[in-house]
């Protein structure tokens, strides 16, 4: 048993109490509570009493902003590494000549594990950012050698 308790009065309201603090409602000064559930810490039973005494829409409605908060900056950082890890690709299919080809770009996509996009997108979006200029059916140069 923690010593932290999440109470839950019969008004409906939810408090924490500490040790053998008075149980009485922090709404309506009622004795009439009962320990819904048990913490360890001070920080879980403060959560869980916010999260009580929310109306439930609205909980889950925060538990999605945080769960979608949670997972955003992960996704962000892992897509910034994609961008940078793609233009690398393209820079390693450029050849010699300055010439970049599906088939050259197929291969290194292929080398590096890249399975998220194909590259004929790749080349495609390249292009619409004005980054490869169309040369042949199948050959593209660099518009712009800063990444
Ligand atoms: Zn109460």
């Amino acid at each position: 048993m923690g010593k932290w308790a999440l109470n839950r009065c019969e008004c409906g309201h939810s408090f924490g109490t500490m040790g053998n603090s008075s149980m009485s409602c922090s709404r309506c000064g009622s004795s009439k509570s009962r320990i819904v559930k048990n913490f360890d810490d001070a920080q879980s039973l403060s959560d869980a009493v916010s999260m009580s005494n929310m109306p439930k829409e609205i909980a889950e409605d925060i538990g999605e902003k945080l769960s979608s908060y949670n997972r955003r900056p992960q996704k962000a950082t892992s897509s910034h590494s994609n961008a940078s890890k793609l233009i690398r690709a393209m820079r390693d299919a450029t050849g010699d000549d300055g010439q970049l080809t599906l088939k050259s770009l197929s291969v290194v996509l292929d080398r590096m594990e890249i399975s998220e996009t194909s590259a004929e997108k790749l080349i495609g979006q390249a292009e619409f950012e004005g980054k490869l200029l169309r040369e042949g059916p199948d050959s593209w140069s660099w518009l712009q050698q800063s990444s």
